[in-house]
């Protein structure tokens, strides 16, 4: 497909302005293995520009690129569910609700260690890490990744997974491909992933009229919660002129009394919440989540920075600086975290490339605009925000591959820590030529860029 073609512009609309200029010059939506190997190919014996998409929702749109060849995999959607092994292979192009859907026709109780979000991509997120409201109580996506199987640079269709029958080349690749983030060492072509089957569940939305009380209950949360319930807090500024709001996305094992025991004085009178709409719930019927993140619509630019933030770190000195930049943005902004920890802690920081294991609240803030005119200031905003929290995030720098921004200094350090060097290693082993390539990728060794 090429420009002009109505599907061409559904296949590249990603939601957000600020990437309108990355056109590729052909879309080529693949059914199967074949049709990537052969967009694949074609890129190369042209030398132009490869990138992949599949649920479309890179923050910083790099599933587009300029002037060369984007394979959707939209396509490769399907999901078979295993019962016996309680495992869901998926195929690369699907997005967490095509898997939540086919789940829930076998038991509505399964579910999959997936994006809170369903319209994200299965294959995007999960080789950034992927992060659950139940990850604190069974981890990232990524553990719980049974097996993958990938396209590599070379056209090369080759199978990972834990097993010891892996060379130690592809050991490698196994390792890198659990957190070393999307477009980096191949087309994941299908993935294996392990079925949970949830007991009772409550998930809810707790918000606060007053935002001293909302940043005092988020002491409690701060002060450490059992791994079986996780507290999502979001601030919203709706406009320039309204103001901040605060909200706790709740979501617990066991009933909404059990639930709101683990919160403790987060129910007492003194810091009761004004609404409450915790509640007993099945994962796949919970539809809060779209409200959180971003709107699909024609016409809006947004930009976010991300942080992550070890336990303790939400300080009342990090709260006035969040509430401090949120009084302060220009347009609509949100400031939000994923509370992860306890069960992701478990695996030690290099034995997947997500690195920052010891990681506790997945932050971003984003900005949204309507205006072209208004870029440059919305964006000095996010910049401002950058600078005042990094300080507080993991070592001065962490932040989550998955919640990508465009180039900064020290993004490697930012995203993989120490495990940059490995990754590189494994980057100019498995694609030497960096084929896969756009402004944030792994740098082989071997090619300056
Ligand atoms: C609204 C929204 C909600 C989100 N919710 C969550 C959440 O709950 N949990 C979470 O962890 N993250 C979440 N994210 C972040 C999300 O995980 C990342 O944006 C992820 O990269 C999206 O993957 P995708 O396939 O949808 O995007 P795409 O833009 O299609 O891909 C993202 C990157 O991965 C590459 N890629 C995609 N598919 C493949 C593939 N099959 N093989 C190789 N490379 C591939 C692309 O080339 C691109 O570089 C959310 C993001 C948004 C915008």
């Amino acid at each position: 497909m090429e420009r002009g073609d109505p599907a061409y512009d559904e296949a590249t609309f990603i939601g957000n302005e600020l990437y309108a200029d990355r056109r590729p010059a052909y879309v080529v939506m693949a059914h199967s293995v074949a049709d990537v190997a052969a967009a694949m190919q074609w890129a190369k014996a042209h030398d132009v520009p490869f990138s992949v998409k599949s649920g479309g929702h890179s923050y910083a749109g790099y599933c587009l690129n300029r002037g060369g060849v984007m394979v959707d995999l939209s396509p490769m959607q399907e999901v078979v569910v295993d019962t016996e092994s309680m495992t869901v292979r998926v195929g690369g192009g699907a997005r967490w609700l095509h898997v939540y859907e086919e789940l829930a026709a076998v038991n509505r109780n399964f579910m999959v260690m997936g994006g809170i979000c369903p319209t994200v991509g299965v294959g995007g997120a999960t080789l950034g890490g992927g992060i659950n409201l139940f990850s604190r109580s069974f981890g990232l996506t990524i553990d719980t990744l049974v097996a993958m199987t990938i396209m590599t640079a070379s056209g090369d269709v080759v199978d990972l997974s834990a097993s010891d029958e892996l060379d130690d080349d592809l050991r490698e690749l196994w390792w890198a491909v659990r957190g070393g983030g999307g477009g980096n060492f191949g087309i994941v072509l299908s993935m294996t992933l392990r079925i949970f089957e949830m007991g009772p569940i409550a998930i809810g939305s707790l918000s606060w009229d007053d935002l001293g009380t909302f940043e005092e209950a988020l002491a409690v949360v701060n002060s450490g919660l059992p791994r079986e319930v996780a507290v999502d807090a979001v601030w919203v500024k709706p406009d320039a002129d309204a103001p901040t709001t605060g909200s706790m996305t709740v979501s617990g094992l066991g009933s909404v009394a059990q639930c709101q025991t683990a919160l403790g004085e987060i129910f007492s009178p003194r810091l009761a919440p004004s609404r409450s709409t915790l509640s007993p719930q099945v994962f796949v019927e919970w539809d809060e989540a779209d409200k959180v993140w971003d709107p699909f619509t024609h016409g809006t630019f947004f930009y976010h920075v991300g942080f992550i933030f070890g336990p303790g770190r939400i300080t009342p000195d990090l709260l006035t600086a969040v509430r401090e930049l949120m009084d302060g943005a220009p347009s609509k902004s949100v400031f939000h975290w994923n509370h992860v920890g306890a069960a992701c802690t478990e695996i030690p920081a290099d034995a997947t490339a997500y690195r920052w294991r010891d990681g506790e609240y997945v932050a971003t803030a984003k900005i949204y605009w309507h205006d072209e005119t208004d870029t440059a200031t919305c964006m000095d905003w996010a910049q401002r925000v950058k600078d005042r929290l990094t300080p507080y995030a993991i070592d001065g720098r962490a932040s989550y591959i998955n919640y990508i921004e465009n180039p900064f200094e020290g993004w490697q350090e930012a995203y993989y820590g120490a495990n940059y060097e490995r990754l590189r290693d494994v980057k100019s082993m498995i694609d030497p030529e960096g084929f896969f390539t756009f402004p944030l990728s792994i740098e082989p060794r071997e090619v300056a860029r």
